[in-house]
């Protein structure tokens, strides 16, 4: 607008300066000399000011171009700023998106491989399972196969040589399995000693136990670890796929299943079949229905008379446990005990059978039955010598039964006490502090250490009927029954021969000078009911007695010890 209001004035002034001028010349010809004079001054004042206004004009676009160009220098620099700032964005994001791409590698590596070998972990190894079993479904001739292998006495190693070399171990034994499979299958580790191995491509079921015997003969060699030479073996349990699995866990389960076989029947390999399963299932019921039994109180004790050999009077009742299962009618330990142990159950239970043992021996006392030494004897598991509170436990049901302490003895076999015999002796040494007696059960089968024995604060050992049952005159497991006794009355100790049967095993144990015995020949285990009247008929077993005959088992002892030194 301002520029064409300038260029307005400029031509009005060019056109009065022109017409001023030619006015000038024309007023000269006509002689008026002064009005020329007059019109050339104006026409040169329209001219002047026409220069000025074109000289103003030229310098205000000078300006306006001059400060454009500054405006357009500073667009370009933060153009150029802003180009920069992207391209550094972009670096910084690509270098974000890589690092995240590393870290999410990472843990993709982390989540589908085991720690410590750097194997295929469990959830890689469902997920590899997962094509194989869909490809037997839909293909007849495609097999492949899952080796579960466990390394044998692996707890020991840890135990007794530290973590640190059991680690050193499952590394070791990573490697050669990765030997052994090569780029024929995947190698994982589930947990602890657990491995798994899938083989993709199987001819048949020879060429897995192929595989499995390579195993084994990879670990025939001893492993170094760290200078130290230490030899290892597994149980593997093989399980091929088939049509007849849709899901990953359930083709470890059994091959988990035939791995347990192995190591129960000490073979290196066991081909999973139906049987095993079967056995599995009815396992898990048993476990299910043992919660529910002791919910239901469904435990009873029955009582096997303990007897001295010398008079043949009643001394007091092992306590055993007998399961009044509803449909099944009177279960025996054999059934359950070892489930109850594994499922750790068996702690819960005993402390109530320990009560209830001793609640009848109070009842007992109170009535008058037995004399102030008879002995309730009750079993105990391995499990307990780890448990802290056993000792509370006792403590509270002495107390609340209110039986004298001396009248419980607890029997723990002797492989439990050689499980972990520095354990054993601080918690038996706490148990006699109590005044509770101890026995030392099934002895003869641990293979203890006899330096170890005498160092247990112990009262009596009980010879496995395994031994009594298969003591003829002049055999090996007489001697060994000889030595037992003879070893018992070294260390000072009472000796119980179990599993006694007949009138001749009864007589050579008497000979050999063993005082206490217990089994069939006198007694089943019979429900408390019974045996409170076996209590009012103490000398029911007088009559298998020699004339006359009584005292022999001491005499005889003593010529037992004399022919043993
Ligand atoms: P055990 O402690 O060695 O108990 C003796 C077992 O031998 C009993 O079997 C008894 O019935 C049996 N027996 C006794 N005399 C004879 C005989 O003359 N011949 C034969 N063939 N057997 C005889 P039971 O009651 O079946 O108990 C088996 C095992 O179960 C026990 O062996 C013990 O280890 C365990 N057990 C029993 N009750 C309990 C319990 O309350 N707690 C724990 N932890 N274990 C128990
Ligand atoms: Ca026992
Ligand atoms: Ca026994």
């Amino acid at each position: 607008m301002k520029d064409r209001l300038t260029k307005a004035l400029l031509l009005l002034s060019l056109a009065a300066g022109v017409v001023a001028s030619g006015m000038s010349i024309v007023l000269f010809q006509l002689g008026l000399g002064i009005a020329a004079l007059a019109s050339a001054v104006l026409g040169s004042l329209c001219l002047g000011i026409i220069a000025r206004r074109y000289l103003l004009w030229v310098e205000e676009i000078k300006t306006k171009a001059a400060s454009s160009e500054t405006a357009e220098r500073f667009r370009a620099e933060q153009a150029e700023t802003h180009v920069q700032e992207l391209e550094h964005y972009v670096a910084e994001l690509e270098r974000s998106s890589a690092a995240l791409r590393e870290s999410r590698e990472r843990f993709k590596h982390a989540a589908y491989h085991d720690g410590l070998t750097g194997l295929a972990n469990r959830d890689q190894i469902i997920d590899l399972l997962a094509p194989m079993i869909e490809l037997t479904g839909a293909a007849d001739e495609y097999r492949f196969a899952v080796l579960f292998l466990d390394l044998d006495r692996f707890k020991t190693v840890n135990d007794s040589l530290g973590h640190g070399v059991g680690d050193l171990l499952i590394v070791e034994v990573a490697k050669r399995l990765q030997n052994v499979i090569g780029d024929r299958g995947t190698v994982g580790r589930l947990s602890g000693d657990e491995f798994v191995i899938l083989v993709s491509r199987v001819l048949d079921q020879s060429e897995t136990i192929l595989i499995a015997e390579q195993i084994g003969e990879e670990f025939a060699s001893a492993f170094n670890l760290e200078g130290r030479q230490l030899f290892t073996s597994a149980s593997i349990g093989i399980t091929m796929g088939s049509a007849r699995y849709s899901r990953a866990d359930e083709i470890l389960r059994d091959a988990d299943i035939a791995m347990y076989y192995a190591k129960e029947t000490g073979k290196s390999y066991v081909i999973f079949d139906q049987i095993m399963h079967a056995r599995a299932v009815t396992l898990l019921e048993l476990e299910t229905d043992l919660r529910l039994a002791l919910e239901r109180n469904e435990f009873e004790l029955f009582y096997q008379p303990l007897v001295n050999l010398d008079d043949c009077a009643l001394i007091g009742f092992e306590a055993l446990v007998r399961w009044n299962h509803p449909s099944r009618g009177l279960v025996t330990p054999g059934e359950f005990i070892q489930v109850a142990e594994t499922t750790g159950l068996i702690i819960p239970m005993t402390y109530v059978l320990l009560r209830s043992a001793c609640e009848q021996l109070a009842k007992w006392r109170a009535s008058g039955l037995c004399d102030p030494r008879f002995v309730i004897s009750v079993n105990l598991s391995a499990s307990h010598l780890g448990q802290k509170g056993i000792l509370d436990h006792l403590r509270s049901i002495i107390f609340e039964t209110g039986i004298d302490p001396e009248n419980l003895k607890l029997e723990i076999t002797e492989s439990a006490v050689m499980e972990n015999a520095e354990t054993s002796i601080a918690v038996f040494r706490k148990i006699k502090e109590l005044g509770i007696q101890i026995s030392i059960d099934d002895f003869g089968t641990g293979y203890s250490s006899l330096s170890y024995l005498h160092r247990f604060p112990i009262d009596t050992l009980k010879i496995d009927r395994s031994f009594v049952g298969t003591m003829e005159d002049g055999s090996e497991n007489g001697e060994i029954v000889r030595t037992v006794i003879a070893l018992a009355k070294a260390l000072k100790l009472s000796v119980i021969a179990e599993g006694i049967e007949s009138i001749h095993q009864f007589h050579q144990l008497r000979i050999l000078g063993c005082e206490y015995g217990q089994g069939f020949l006198f007694s089943r285990a019979i429900p408390a009911i019974e045996a409170s009247k076996m209590l009012e008929d103490k000398g029911r077993w007088s009559n298998i007695l020699p004339p006359n005959d009584y005292g022999v088992v001491a005499r005889n002892l003593e010529y037992t010890q004399l022919r043993i030194q």
